[in-house]
């Protein structure tokens, strides 16, 4: 069964190659990534808990500041598609539902540095 949950880009800077580019950010309910569209950089996210009621508890140790972005998507627990809080480090990941608060976790599970085979067309 193919899930789509969140499909958003946050333009940054990449730790990997250096530049300032397109992160292309996925979510499904098992799994999140985020991969850098100039040189691939990919890292694996998956699920930590599910369901926290305060999504600062966990402290945040990262090489990057922290992305606060929000993006359309269907939230699983109400059903409601609208707009979900996105905060991602390079070491976690979490969503957020903004109509039923429904949170998930996830942790930076693997990274790779690999090319992208896609070529993306920058507009
Ligand atoms: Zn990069
Ligand atoms: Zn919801």
């Amino acid at each position: 069964m193919q899930e789509r949950f969140i499909f958003t880009k946050h333009r940054a800077y990449c730790y990997h190659c250096g530049q300032v580019a397109d992160q292309v950010i996925k979510a499904v309910s098992a799994q999140a990534q985020v991969t850098c569209s100039n040189c691939g950089a990919t890292g694996i996210y998956v699920p930590r808990v599910e369901n926290v009621e305060t999504p600062g508890i966990f402290t945040p140790i990262d090489c990057h500041d922290l992305w606060n972005l929000t993006a359309d998507a269907a939230c699983k627990h109400c059903r409601v598609e609208g707009p979900h809080d996105l905060v991602i480090g390079c070491r976690h990941f979490t969503t957020r539902c903004r109509n039923c608060d429904y949170t998930h976790f996830y942790k930076l599970d693997l990274e790779f540095v690999a090319h992208c085979p896609i070529e993306i067309e920058e507009s």
